[in-house]
């Protein structure tokens, strides 16, 4: 199997949103200069020679077009560099709205972007402040046509749900508004309130409470029946896609493929092992200039951990795990390697099976964590 996938991470943000626990600081200037310099030094490590060819590319944060202009160019020109844009099936730049002036538009599209991903979470300013994001409502009307203007129309915008105070109304009010853009894929996530978040402190001295269970619950529902309607389907937990337009690079971590992880505090997966790099910003840049190896942690991954992702990820998808799939992968078949428990699942009516796929049934789905331990192997 070859790394089919590069994530690099960009993790400088205009402002810090009250629910982030991802790598990212506040965009400084010359910050982003020495960044820039350091994450060059990993990818000439990773493909010191020739440009490699991947499948998919993301660039994640952060907020990567929280750079400057010839921060931007000099990002995408480094990427042109080591990899192949011309044989890439999807080269996705994530973007806040607000951030995407003409300039940067025509950046992405002259490099060769062709997904762009929009953190827009809700229709609903008072909410957007609330938990602390920079942009307005009307700047995700203005991104979107600028996008769809500039032929970028391979759009995906994120919504968040279960916010403190947000109602099953407000929530619809955002998917409505949402499907007005008709746009080809849209991905939806509850909030989690994360340690060393603004949130979290909050919610520990009592003065910010989560959303009910019952009400989380009947916005999922709403989220998955509006979209259905709609004509996306739901191809995995999380994400809508109409066909055709399912994250091909998203689709690498569900599928259990190598990709590169690139960028402070990205996770890889490379043969025989996964990789963590270090997370602050100083050190990443010291490590990366001293041996352009900034890692902080390899963890190998043998047979048995890589059989048991295989299913953790997998069942995330609709469609399951490819029975054929894992019997090419690993030279047996998913009964020789979960026979008991694979039958003990379906008599709990918690996974089914057709001819080509074993996935989670809608009740497997809301006790997802239960099931995937009965995929754990013994040593
Ligand atoms: S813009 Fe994204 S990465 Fe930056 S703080 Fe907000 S949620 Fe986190």
């Amino acid at each position: 199997m070859k790394i089919s996938s590069a994530y690099i991470h960009i993790p400088f943000c205009q402002q810090i949103c009250h629910y982030c626990d991802f790598t990212k600081f506040f965009y400084n200037e010359r910050l982003a200069d020495e960044y820039l310099e350091a994450l060059e030094k990993e990818i000439n490590t990773y493909i010191p020679g020739e440009k490699a060819n991947v499948r998919t590319i993301f660039v994640g944060g952060g907020t990567p077009t929280a750079v400057n202009h010839k921060q931007l160019e000099k990002l995408l020109q480094m990427i042109d560099d080591h990899f192949d844009i011309s044989g890439c099936e999807e080269y996705t730049f994530e973007a806040n709205p607000g951030d995407l002036d003409q300039e940067k538009v025509r950046l992405l599209k002259a490099y060769g972007v062709d997904r762009i991903s929009l953190g827009v979470q809700v229709f609903d300013d008072e909410m957007l402040e609330k938990i602390g994001r920079v942009h307005k409502v009307k700047d995700v009307y203005t991104n979107i046509d600028r996008l769809l203007q500039a032929g970028l129309s391979n759009i995906s915008i994120d919504l968040m749900y279960a916010l403190p105070g947000q109602t099953v109304k407000d929530f619809e009010k955002t998917i409505d508004e949402a499907l007005q853009f008709d746009l080809p894929h849209y991905s939806s996530y509850s909030l989690q309130i994360e340690p060393k978040t603004v949130f979290y402190q909050r919610y520990k001295k009592g003065k910010l409470s989560k959303a009910k269970e019952d009400d989380e619950a009947e916005m999922y529902e709403l989220l998955q029946q509006k979209l259905t309607k709609a004509g996306a389907i739901q191809y995995e937990i999380s994400n809508f896609a109409k066909p055709g337009f399912e994250s091909k690079h998203n689709l690498t971590y569900w599928n259990n493929e190598y990709y590169f992880g690139i960028g402070a505090g990205a996770h890889g997966y490379l043969p025989g092992k996964r990789t963590i790099n270090i997370r602050p910003l100083p050190a990443y840049v010291k490590k990366a200039f001293e041996d352009g190896k900034p890692i902080l942690h390899e963890e190998p991954i043998g047979l048995k951990e890589q059989l048991e992702e295989e299913m953790f990820l997998g069942l995330r998808k609709s469609k399951g795990v490819s029975k054929e799939l894992f019997r090419e992968k690993y030279g047996k078949t998913l009964t020789d390697v979960f026979g008991r428990k694979l039958t003990d699942l379906k008599n709990r009516e918690l996974i089914a099976e057709d001819s080509e796929n074993i996935r989670l049934t809608p009740k497997g789905r809301i006790l997802g964590n239960e099931v995937f331990q009965e995929f754990l192997l013994d040593e």
